[in-house]
């Protein structure tokens, strides 16, 4: 598929498979997402569908690793030189064959019959397409350029039309490449993915697919390779460079027991690691999956553009109508018909949609869709969770406060036992000081998790419930108020057992990254927690928000909610399992990237390295995208019409519009080929290098 026509011609005949309930086609991910009506649906339809449409299914359609080997950006660029000399000498020799009178002459000295000929064969390849369309009652961009080249043809104007075709030609290879240049932002990506990897199995080595990679085997990575699977280093140590998932500069250390991450890169050292995820299923392997499916989430403006695309034939159409009837010349017609058609406004968005979704991918910034690009250009709201997310999420236990004559020992045991399964970073607080005292844990019977307010667990048949006001009333009323701290209370058999005090320090990036965001306009930040007011209003004052405290998950989507209401955009920021379903509500979610799985996975966005700084640059990222598109779509829009208006007056000879027409396809590229190269410049970190010098202390 070159340009999104293609895909829309692809889109209509699948879905006119029986069993297809809706079709989507993506253009740059050269992928088709079918909604099936029975899972068990026949595929080979599906597959003749696109064959009649025109197109074909590559061998290799169940592995779309294929893509990685295909040419890069440079090979690309290097063709669009060479079109644009070709395209440039053309155009002089036109214009200087029109000014000299060279075509009347050879209008008038060579037979109309080689002419046509001529035209028949250059223009074969378009003839066909528009051929193909007609067949199935519908109307393509070159059907209506054709329609002026039959109409120069008829009328004796044969070196006309032979530069219309040519320009149709043109058109052609300037959309594939625009289109291509889209697709390469996904397939440097891919390009970083692994794809063999050494597994050994007792003395033997071998060498794998990773696809073919199981978890449980065991894989040898050496100094200077890419790791090929997400696993756990069983042997060995190494710096590992993780721009590849982080985007961060600064290499990891890896040593036994630590995880690492599919396409890294270990640096200074060989491991053995034992795989636990590989190919697709990989972190890469989803961040790719993801990045390609960003054409998927299409925004307002998008779809915008699209619908635009559907009226805008018919209204050329009417247009040249009109020109005959009324002006009554038939080259004026001719040069409407001509000029109007390009794909570029199909183009205008995804273009610039993906270029950036593509280059903030390499940032360490995962946006899983170009609508959430439009919803953060125009965000005007943002709702920032505290624990985990404004705070490092990694709170000390910094009191202990015994009630009803337990002794600390028998409450830390007993608070951490029944938090033994918790993922709330108070829960490993807990843990981490029954640990450090050399408390063993009980297994806890019948844990629950009340997200939002804490535990409660059976341990040694009592039991336990830990957290706030909410779940252990009893130590709440008993205990005296402290001002500073979240307090976690617990209540054994509920009676009051004892509190602790936690204290969580702040992230050090906050403040600036807070500071930016009012730079750029957005005021209204507003801290939502789980956590008591004083703990809240406290934070909320030394960084200039306001907050609502003691929020339970249900309270934090309603904030959400009464805030769209209001007709405002709404990003939420958030890490925990209570963020989840606002993180889902919002606008826009933006999970942390130390957040639990559920909360990335519900999120729109999420951080793949621990740096609030990404935040005004996500924002800054999205501003300017829809800058571009808006860039994109209203020059195309002006061209055009300045294009039609022109020509339906006669200002517009025929061949000039011919080649006019396949201008905004370059325009619309070069544009959006900014985004790739300007994020790197906006003061996001500078790439790692492959390999680190190793340092004077030999690390
Ligand atoms: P935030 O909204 O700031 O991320 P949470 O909603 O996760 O905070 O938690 C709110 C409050 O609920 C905490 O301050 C704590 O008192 C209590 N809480 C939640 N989960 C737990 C847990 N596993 N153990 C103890 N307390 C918990
Ligand atoms: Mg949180």
């Amino acid at each position: 598929m070159d340009c999104a026509g293609c895909a829309r011609t692809v889109q209509q005949a699948l879905d006119h498979v029986p069993g297809v309930r809706s079709a989507e086609v993506l253009l740059a991910a050269e992928k088709a997402v079918l909604q099936v009506d029975d899972p068990g649906i026949d595929l080979t339809r599906v597959h003749r569908a696109i064959e009649q449409a025109g197109y074909g299914v590559p061998a290799a359609a169940t592995q779309d690793r294929g893509a990685s080997t295909a040419p890069g950006g440079d090979v690309s660029r290097r063709i669009l030189r060479l079109f644009g000399t070709i395209f440039g000498a053309v155009l002089v020799v036109i214009i200087a064959g029109e000014v000299l009178g060279l075509f009347d002459w050879l209008v008038e000295n060579v037979p109309w019959y080689v002419g046509a000929l001529g035209v028949g064969t250059l223009g074969y390849p378009v003839f066909r397409q528009v051929a193909a369309a007609a067949r199935r009652g519908r109307i393509i961009a070159h059907t209506l350029m054709a329609v002026g080249a039959g109409a120069a043809l008829a009328s004796g104007q044969w070196v006309t039309a032979l530069i219309v075709v040519f320009f149709m030609r043109m058109g052609d290879y300037a959309e594939r490449f625009t289109t291509e240049q889209t697709r390469d932002s996904v397939r440097s990506l891919t390009r970083m993915a692994p794809q063999t990897a050494r597994v050994v199995d007792g003395d033997e080595e071998r060498t794998v697919a990773v696809e073919d990679v199981s978890p449980g085997e065991f894989v040898l990575v050496r100094p200077g390779e890419r790791i090929p699977v997400d696993g756990i280093v069983i042997e060995g140590r190494a710096t590992v460079d993780q721009s590849a998932i982080t985007g961060e500069s600064m290499p990891a250390e890896a040593a036994p027991g630590r995880r690492v991450y599919a396409a890294t890169i270990a640096q200074l050292g060989a491991l053995r690691v034992r795989a636990t995820a590989a190919g697709r299923d990989s972190t890469f392997g989803r961040v790719i999956e993801m990045v390609q499916d960003a054409e998927r989430h299409k925004g307002d403006v998008q779809r915008l553009a699209d619908r635009f695309s559907t009226y805008y034939l018919p209204v050329v159409a009417a247009v040249a109508a009109t020109t005959y009837l009324v002006g009554g010349s038939l080259m004026a017609t001719v040069a409407v018909l001509v000029v109007a058609c390009s794909c570029a406004f199909a183009l205008a968005t995804p273009a610039a949609i993906l270029a950036s979704v593509g280059a903030a991918a390499k940032e360490g910034l995962l946006i899983k869709g170009g609508k959430y690009v439009e919803a953060l250009a125009k965000a005007d709201v943002v709702l920032v969770d505290k624990t985990g997310t404004l705070t490092l999420g990694r709170p000390e236990i910094s009191g202990v406060l015994p009630l009803n004559g337990y002794s600390e020992d028998e409450l830390i045991r007993l608070g951490a036992s029944a938090e033994r399964h918790s993922e709330h970073p108070l829960a490993d607080a807990v843990r981490r000081l029954a640990a450090g005292r050399g408390i063993d844990l009980a297994e806890p019977e019948a844990f629950e998790a009340v997200p939002g307010a804490g535990v409660h667990a059976l341990v040694d048949g009592k039991k336990v419930s830990v957290g706030s006001d909410r779940v252990a009333h009893a130590s709440a009323s008993a205990s005296p108020r402290s001002e500073s701290g979240t307090l976690l209370y617990v209540d054994v058999d509920g009676r009051a057992a004892g509190v602790f005090t936690a204290t969580d320090a702040e992230r050090p990036d906050v403040p600036r990254a807070l500071d930016e965001l009012r730079r750029l306009g957005i005021e209204h930040v507003v801290l939502l927690t789980g956590d008591r007011e004083a703990v809240a209003s406290d934070l909320a004052r030394r960084l200039g928000l306001s907050y609502r405290a003691e929020l339970l998950p249900e309270d934090k989507i309603e904030i959400v909610r009464a805030h769209q209401r209001q007709g405002r955009t709404v990003v939420m920021i958030g890490d925990g399992v209570n963020d989840a379903p606002a993180l889902a509500q919002a606008d826009v979610g933006i999970a942390m990237s130390a957040g639990t799985d559920v909360a990335v996975e519900s999120a729109h966005v999420a951080l793949m390295r621990d740096d609030w700084t990404l935040v005004p640059a996500l924002f800054r990222i999205a501003r300017r995208t829809m800058g571009v598109v808006r860039l994109n779509i209203g020059f195309t829009a002006a061209y055009n019409v300045i294009g039609v208006a022109l020509a339906a007056f006669g200002y517009l000879p025929p061949i000039y519009a011919a080649a006019a027409q396949s201008l905004p396809d370059i325009g619309i590229m070069a544009n959006s080929a900014r985004l790739i190269r300007q994020e790197r410049a906006e003061g996001l970190q500078p790439r790692a290098p492959l390999f680190r010098q190793p340092s004077a202390d030999g690390h």
